[in-house]
């Protein structure tokens, strides 16, 4: 495989280094051989109907290889692949396994994670939300760098909560911090068989998604077997945050 280097500064130690090109998400979790383009945010939102539905092609060429970025130094690289990618792609592979074998109607599935190691699992979310960012993000939201340095860290500040539900149908969300009139500010990563919504500073749940901040209390509560999950599947056709529009929605709508 060719090797992908450049030289920048990295998003998790903050060091000047050689940084590999970083598969977001991981490549063993479907982000192989994504094909797909990078749009412009303003032009994707103005025109979000015409690229979903009309056919209209982006005048940028056609990446391929998995969707990433030059983010992480190949140490933290390294670190993050022998630390918590494992357990995403394994999460991942459940969760594609459940959704394609099922009715594609079925709006929610429970189903049992009890394998999963879910501190591990949170803390590569984490590192994905600080990957989909520029670093003003973890200047106003440091925490988030100590949550996925340290392994062992269990604690992050109540004001960071997570979110999940399944996905499938409609297009990849890219992480970005957004500031939105309901929910206040939030990031949301959408790439099949996933979407994680973080949100910030609100005290207020969000409803229609499965909270997993308590994710981070694994370590405690582990002897606890059978845990079971129940996660909404929606689709993401247009790039807003928190819109879960089905195709006959939007489409009977102008
Ligand atoms: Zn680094």
């Amino acid at each position: 495989m060719r090797k992908r280097t450049k030289v920048g500064k990295c998003k998790l130690c903050l060091e000047t280094k050689e940084l590999n090109f970083e598969h977001i998400p991981p490549r063993s979790a479907f982000n192989k051989e994504t094909k797909y383009y990078i749009l412009e945010q303003t032009e994707y939102y103005k025109k979000a109907k015409e690229y979903t539905f009309e056919n209209l092609k982006p005048k940028t060429r056609k990446e391929q290889g998995g969707i990433g970025e030059y983010s992480f130094c190949i140490d933290c690289n390294g670190y993050l692949g022998s630390k918590y990618v494992r357990t995403y792609k394994d999460f991942a592979h459940i969760a594609m396994n459940i959704i394609q074998s099922n009715d594609k109607n079925i709006k929610a599935f429970q189903f049992d994670i009890s394998d999963i190691n879910l501190l591990k699992f949170l803390k590569q979310i984490t590192a994905i939300f600080i990957a989909s960012n520029n670093f003003v993000f973890t200047e106003c939201y440091p925490e988030l760098l100590e949550f996925v340095k340290n392994e062992k860290l269990m604690e992050l500040s109540e004001k960071y909560r997570f979110y999940m539900y399944l996905n499938n149908e409609g297009q990849n969300r890219n992480g970005t911090i957004h500031y939105t009139n309901l929910h206040g500010a939030i990031c949301e990563f959408t790439f099949s068989p996933f979407g994680f919504v973080l949100s910030l500073d609100n005290p207020n749940q969000l409803m229609k998604l499965t909270e997993i901040t308590s994710f981070k209390d694994y370590d405690k509560n582990k002897e606890m077997k059978n845990s079971m999950i129940i996660l909404n599947k929606y689709p993401t056709y247009y790039p807003f945050p928190m819109d879960y529009r089905s195709e006959k929605e939007l489409k009977g709508s102008t």
